[in-house]
C-alpha cells in the first residue's frame, strides 16, 4: 500500500512536471514570431515561378504556406505571411521588411523546384553564408528536411551560396541585412517522376505537415526563444561557388548549384515562324499573336529556364504575359 501510495505519488509528480514543461514550452512557442513567405505569386503565368502543367509553383508555394500557417498557430506559434493571393507579388526586399516589421525571428520562404532535364530529384534548404545566420538555418533547415525525409524524399542538404553582395540568394540577403534569420525551402522537383509520385501521394498537406512538424520541432528544441544573432564575416568564396557555411564541425552533404532563373537559352525556335528581320512571331492557344525580338525571346526563353522545355511551356502563355515579361 505504501508502495502504491508512493508510486502513486511519482506518478503524480512525474505527470505535473509534464504538465509544467508543456505549459512551458507553449508559453515559449508564444515568444516567437515566424513569417512564412510563399515563392513568386503575380498575376497569371508570369508571377508562376517554375511552370510543369498543370502545376503553378506561386499556387503550391501558397497553398504549403496557408497549411503551415494554421499548424504553427495551432502550436502557439505566432505566424504570417508575406502574401495571401496568388496575384500578390511582393519584391523580395519587401517581403524581408515586411518580416522585420512583425519582428520576426525566422523567414521561411516556400518553393517548389524544377530543372529542364527532368532528372533532378530531392529536397534541400539553402541559408546564409553568416556564421550565427548559418547556425539558425541550418538547425532549422534540418528540422523540416528529417521530415521531408520522411515522406520519402531524398534530402541534399542545408546549403549556403556566394554572391556578389553576400548571400547569393536575394530574400536571404534581404533578411540577414535586417537581422532577420532567412532559409529558402525548395521542397522537390515538381518535374521530376520520382518527386511528383511523392508529391501527388502525400499532397501539398502532407508537405506542409512536414514542413511545420520541423519548424515545431526546432521552436522546441531552442526554448521557443530566437536567438539572438551578431553579423559575421562570410566565408571567402567566388561569385557562384557553393560552401558548407562557415560554421565548423557540422557535417552536411555535398552541394548542388541551383538553378538561377536568370539564365538566358539560345534556342533555333524551329517551332514558330519569324519574320523577314528574324523577329518571332508567337500566337497563343487563344489566337492572340505577339512579335520579339532575338533578344526579347532569349529573355523569356531564361524565364523558364528552371521549368524546362521553355518553348513547350511558352506555347501555353498568353501573349500578353509574354509582352508584360518582355517589357512590350
Ligand atoms: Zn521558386
Amino acid at each position: 500500500m505504501f508502495t502504491n501510495k508512493r508510486c502513486l505519488f511519482h506518478i503524480f509528480k512525474a505527470a505535473t512536471l509534464s504538465l509544467l514543461l508543456t505549459l512551458a514550452i507553449g508559453t515559449k512557442a508564444n515568444a516567437m514570431t515566424i513569417v512564412l513567405d510563399p515563392g513568386h505569386g503575380g498575376a497569371g503565368t508570369a508571377g508562376a515561378g517554375a511552370l510543369y502543367p498543370p502545376y503553378m509553383e506561386k499556387s503550391l508555394n501558397l497553398a504549403v504556406a496557408s497549411q503551415v500557417k494554421s499548424e504553427l498557430e495551432s502550436a502557439g506559434i505566432t505566424t504570417y505571411m508575406t502574401r495571401t493571393s496568388d496575384d500578390q507579388n511582393p519584391s523580395l526586399d519587401q517581403r524581408a521588411a515586411y518580416a522585420k516589421s512583425v519582428n520576426a525571428d525566422l523567414l521561411i520562404s516556400i518553393h517548389f523546384n524544377s530543372c529542364g532535364t527532368h532528372d533532378r530529384n530531392g529536397s534541400e534548404v539553402w541559408t546564409s553564408l553568416y556564421s550565427t545566420y548559418y547556425t539558425t538555418g541550418y538547425s532549422v533547415g534540418s528540422n523540416i528536411l528529417q521530415q521531408l525525409a520522411g515522406l520519402g524524399l531524398v534530402s541534399k542538404g542545408v546549403k549556403t551560396k556566394l554572391g556578389n553582395s553576400g548571400d547569393y540568394y536575394g530574400v536571404i540577403r534581404y533578411g540577414v541585412a535586417l537581422g532577420v534569420p532567412t532559409i529558402i525551402v525548395e521542397h522537390c522537383y515538381m518535374d521530376n517522376a520520382y518527386d511528383r509520385s511523392i508529391l501527388e501521394s502525400k499532397g501539398l498537406s502532407g508537405i506542409a505537415h512536414a514542413d511545420a512538424t520541423g519548424i515545431i520541432n526546432y521552436v522546441n528544441s531552442v526554448g521557443g526563444a530566437g536567438a539572438s544573432l551578431a553579423k559575421s564575416d562570410p566565408v571567402s568564396l567566388t561569385e557562384g561557388a557553393t560552401a558548407n557555411g562557415s560554421t565548423a564541425g557540422t557535417a552536411v552533404a555535398p552541394t548542388v548549384k541551383a538553378n538561377s532563373g536568370t539564365t538566358t537559352r539560345t534556342t533555333t525556335s524551329s517551332g514558330f515562324p519569324k519574320d523577314a528581320a528574324g523577329n518571332i512571331i508567337y500566337t497563343d492557344p487563344s489566337g492572340n499573336t505577339a512579335t520579339f525580338t532575338p533578344a526579347q525571346w532569349s529573355k523569356l526563353l531564361g524565364n523558364w529556364a528552371y521549368t524546362g522545355e521553355a518553348e513547350d511551356y511558352i506555347r501555353k502563355v498568353p501573349a500578353g504575359d509574354l509582352k508584360a515579361i518582355a517589357g512590350q
